[in-house]
């Protein structure tokens, strides 16, 4: 039996994050990290295409908060305790310099993930965490005021636990085994798959749109707004990944077969555009309604839409019946879609779903059914969308968690 003061189970994100936290707050712990695998932080390595998108320029916490579709009350305190400043700051103490690209998202300036990871094996080092590898955990009990831990070749005991395993169904019923409740996974952060004439020559193409979901009836049921890319197999972008996060519960029991309302013109109205059609068909008369493209949109875009309401390429906006001005406004502001399936997101794929958030007690990330069983990271059901915001959930949670041992 092999004896620690914390054994933290996971050599993620979440699980190194704790444990260099913990080790530099409470020096003379013996602290032992337990990984299934023959490498550690796998994921930390093909992250954000091999970049690590570590955390995203968003300084308010309430504001930080909503990029999770789980999680955003439950992570509002611990991101008053530590948020994106205290990470930028972590990183940048141990001499690791994190810049801020365009859309907010950051990055080691080095451009590699591999930054991150030597920063970590360095601090775990120095720090005398012991960190074994090939140590996959298949039993933990709770006897008296110890945990006993069963992995593949050892036994280990320790009166704290920090579970940092990710999303792993096996370690959820262990969690089940401890008293707690899991809520079942379901993917997150998916791209539509969408095969229709309007989109499938316009592969690449970029606009702000606004998109809604529609229920049996053609009711709203979400609805976001943003940037959306069409693809070669449908649509992606952040206004679609969106979506998919806030959607992940709501899609899955439609087996991802939904229609959607896209309004190519994001925020202006059917009604406006209307308007706007008229004043072309008294003032341009003469022009092609299709050669001409309006309110911005991508050329190729406009072309696509315009045929799709049937009128003929030469067509001129003085000849344009009422009719044809109203297909065209609902084309453009008003467009169903048929989704059939999904995608995953550059291979990110994220879960819904984990141990239940009321079981936890978010000023320690402590268990309220096990006492001193701690958990951090994409264990828990917490989730976001992308943009350095999962990674975050690990490091505020982990140093949380390090803080509360
Ligand atoms: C391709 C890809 C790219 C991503 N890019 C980004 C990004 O750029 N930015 C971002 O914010 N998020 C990104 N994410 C999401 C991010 O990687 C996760 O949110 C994050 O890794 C979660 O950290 P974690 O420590 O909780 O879990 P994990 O990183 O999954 O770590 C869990 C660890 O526990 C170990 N483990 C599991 N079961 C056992 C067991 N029984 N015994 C012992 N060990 C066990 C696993 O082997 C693993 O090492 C990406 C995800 C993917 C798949």
């Amino acid at each position: 039996m092999i004896k620690a003061d914390v054994i933290i189970i996971g050599g993620g994100a979440a699980g190194f994050f704790t444990a260099i936290n913990a080790a530099e707050k409470n020096p003379e712990q013996k602290i032992i990290l337990l990984e299934r695998g023959k490498d550690v932080l796998t994921k930390v390595k093909i992250s954000g295409g091999g970049r690590c998108n570590v955390t995203h320029a968003e300084f308010i916490p309430k504001e930080l908060s909503q990029n999770y579709p789980r999680g955003e009350k439950e992570l509002l305190g611990p991101f008053h305790t530590f948020m994106t400043g205290d990470t930028i700051e972590w990183f940048e103490k141990r001499g690791v310099e994190l810049k801020i690209e365009e859309d907010g998202r950051m990055f080691p300036a080095s451009n590699s993930s591999q930054t991150i990871i030597d920063c970590f094996l360095f601090e775990t080092r120095r720090l005398g965490v012991d960190v074994l590898l090939n140590q996959s955990v298949k039993e933990i009990q709770k006897v008296d005021d110890s945990f006993l831990i069963t992995t593949t070749s050892d036994n280990f005991s320790a009166e704290k636990i920090v579970v940092a395993t990710g999303s792993n169904p096996k370690i959820w019923k262990l969690l089940e085994g401890l008293g707690h409740t899991i809520v079942p996974a379901v993917p997150s952060l998916f791209t539509f798959n969408i095969k229709d004439s309007r989109i499938i020559d316009l592969p690449g193409l970029s606009t702000n749109a606004s998109v809604k979901v529609l229920d049996k009836r053609n009711k709203t049921v979400l609805e976001n707004n943003g940037p959306l890319l069409i693809t070669h197999w449908g649509m992606s972008g952040p206004a679609i990944l969106k979506l998919s996060a806030w959607g992940a519960r709501v899609l899955e029991p439609l087996k991802y077969q939904f229609k959607i309302e896209v309004n190519w013109l994001e925020n202006i109205s059917e009604e406006e555009v209307l308007d706007e059609l008229k004043s072309l068909k008294y003032n341009y008369g003469k022009q092609t309604v299709l050669k001409h493209a309006q309110f911005d949109l991508p050329k190729r875009l406009w072309q696509s839409l315009i045929k799709a309401t049937g009128i003929s390429d030469t067509l001129t906006w003085a000849e344009a019946t009422r009719e044809n001005l109203q297909n065209i406004a609902n084309q453009l502001t008003a467009g169903i879609f048929q989704v059939d399936g999904k995608s995953t997101f550059k291979e990110e794929f994220v879960t819904a779903g984990g141990v239940d958030l009321k079981e936890v007690n978010f000023k320690t990330f402590e268990s309220k059914v096990c006492m001193n069983l701690y958990f951090a990271g994409e264990v828990l059901n917490i989730d976001a969308v992308t943009g350095g915001f999962n990674f975050q959930n690990a490091w505020t949670g982990g140093f949380i968690v390090s803080q509360n041992l």
